[in-house]
């Protein structure tokens, strides 16, 4: 088994920024010119996610939606409670979301759907600077 360590860093405005990372992974693989591996997409943070999603305009406003229903940013959190940080709804929709994704490179290319694209959301209260690693297993 062979380990491939790639990363990259994503400046992001905080407040559930989704941003297409897609050509920055195919890019990290693709240079490598390889046939068939597991492809890892990770960010580190826990308020940060990494997820996969259609990336077209009606979507981006229907996630950010969906997630202030289910975590208001004006909620009360424990955690602001105890950090008084304000972000208890920023590491609420991480936890759900998750902070990664796989994907199969077969054949030369990364097994993602005509309309799908790999998204990071920065859920932080802030702007941030987030890195993303991108494990290749062959
Ligand atoms: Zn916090």
């Amino acid at each position: 088994m062979t380990v491939i360590n790639e990363k990259f860093n994503v400046n992001t405005h905080g407040f559930t920024d989704i941003i297409d990372i897609t050509q920055k992974v195919k890019h990290a693989v693709y240079s490598h010119s390889l046939q068939n591996a597991v492809v890892h997409v990770y960010v580190a943070g826990s308020t940060v996610s990494i997820t996969n999603i259609e990336f077209e305009p009606g979507l981006l406003v229907d996630l950010p939606e969906a997630l202030e229903k289910f975590a208001p940013a004006n909620g009360s959190y424990h955690h602001d409670a105890t950090w008084h940080d304000g972000n208890g709804y920023s590491h609420v929709r991480a936890s759900v979301i998750g902070n990664n994704t796989t994907v199969p490179l077969i054949d030369g290319a990364l097994q993602l759907g005509q309309w799908q694209q790999i998204v990071l959301i920065d859920f932080d209260n802030k702007a941030r600077t987030r890195t993303v690693y991108v494990q290749i297993v062959f």
